[in-house]
């Protein structure tokens, strides 16, 4: 596996090296993984004289506003058709990228295509897929692929690629956090990147409405052999004004919980449910996640269901017992 990943890295060096005009996609419902993962890797391809631009398909968190150039990601399509290298950052599958993934066998087969993530459920759909599951998040494998490159890590980029980090990590808090994560992370905040900031920003920064839909959602909780689970509706967003990212944070108080296998929260979103599932010890949300079409991590998955609330309830949380279940 390691001699594969650094056949891969030096693969995806080659592609960087000769390209001249990349767009760098982050994923829909945009975290400061993807986001912060893009944006670093843009401004090291600006650094060695590429052109490059961060698209995202979607509502931006303002709370990370404070990342460098985070201004100028384009939130629209159409990919320039100029275009010769397409990165993907932090996610296993291309219908990820939203909007921007329709038509993506034609901009995969036009320009050079590179996926760096650490999904565990990955499909290695790109042409080079540098795809690390023991990375604690995308960019440590941004921070590796930048050294790679020769790129010098100036404060912008390592303030975007620990905002990575800390995010993907809650914190360093996650069983996924390695030395590895922590002595990049050291190198970041050594390179400027303001650890104390970035924290206070994404942690210390929340609106009223925020903790007002979380208290909502926290009422509503429930628990049933080992699973813990609750729900945010549209009616609760609108009681307290609340836009739908603020509902993020609800799912890591869940996870909070002892004595549990596993805890999930249903969103409802005008077009299905929006489901996010964690779990503590050995038990694999990722294949929850994936018999419904989604996918993650071990320990933190999530997918989308069509359809109604107590539709997707019952599936989920039915299937989740049939999982804790078996031996
Ligand atoms: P979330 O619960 O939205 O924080 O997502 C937890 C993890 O599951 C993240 O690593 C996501 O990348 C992944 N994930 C969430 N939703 C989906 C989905 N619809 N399809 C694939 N992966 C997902
Ligand atoms: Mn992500
Ligand atoms: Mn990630």
């Amino acid at each position: 596996l390691a001699r594969q990943q650094s056949d891969n890295l030096d693969a995806a060096v080659v592609l960087i090296k000769a390209s001249h005009k990349a767009v760098v996609l982050a994923h829909i419902n945009p975290d400061g993984d993807t986001l912060g993962s893009a944006l670093g890797l843009a401004l090291g391809l600006r650094q060695l004289g590429k052109e490059a631009e961060v698209f995202c398909a979607d509502t931006l968190p303002e709370n990370l506003a404070f990342l460098p150039a985070y201004g100028e990601i384009r939130t629209q399509g159409p990919l320039p058709p100029d275009v010769d290298l397409v990165v993907l950052v932090d996610a296993s599958d291309i219908s990820r990228f939203g909007t921007l993934s329709q038509g993506s066998e034609g901009f995969c087969a036009r320009a050079a295509c590179l996926n760096v993530d650490h999904h565990t459920t990955n499909g290695r759909f790109a042409a080079v897929n540098l795809v690390d599951p023991t990375a604690a998040a995308t960019g440590e494998q941004i921070f590796a692929l930048l050294g790679a490159l020769g790129v010098d890590i100036d404060p912008a980029i390592a303030t975007c690629l620990l905002t990575a980090v800390v995010t993907d990590t809650r914190g360093f808090r996650t069983a996924s956090t390695t030395p590895r994560t922590l002595a990049i992370a050291a190198q970041l905040h050594a390179k400027g990147a303001p650890l104390a900031d970035i924290v206070q920003s994404v942690y210390y920064n929340r609106p009223f409405t925020t903790l007002r839909l979380w208290g909502l959602a926290l009422e509503r909780l429930r628990c049933r052999d080992g699973v813990a689970w609750t729900e945010i509706t549209l009616a609760m967003q609108a009681q307290v004004g609340a836009t739908p990212s603020e509902g993020d944070g609800v799912i890591d108080l869940m996870a909070s919980l002892r004595q549990v296998t596993a805890v999930a929260l249903f969103r409802e979103t005008p077009e299905g449910i929006k489901v996010s599932l964690r779990s503590t010890d050995g038990f694999d949300v990722s294949a929850v996640a994936a018999r419904f079409g989604g996918g993650g991590h071990p320990r933190a998955a999530g997918c989308f269901i069509p359809g109604g609330l107590a539709a997707a309830e019952d599936k989920v949380l039915q299937y989740l017992a049939e999982r804790a279940a078996a031996p």
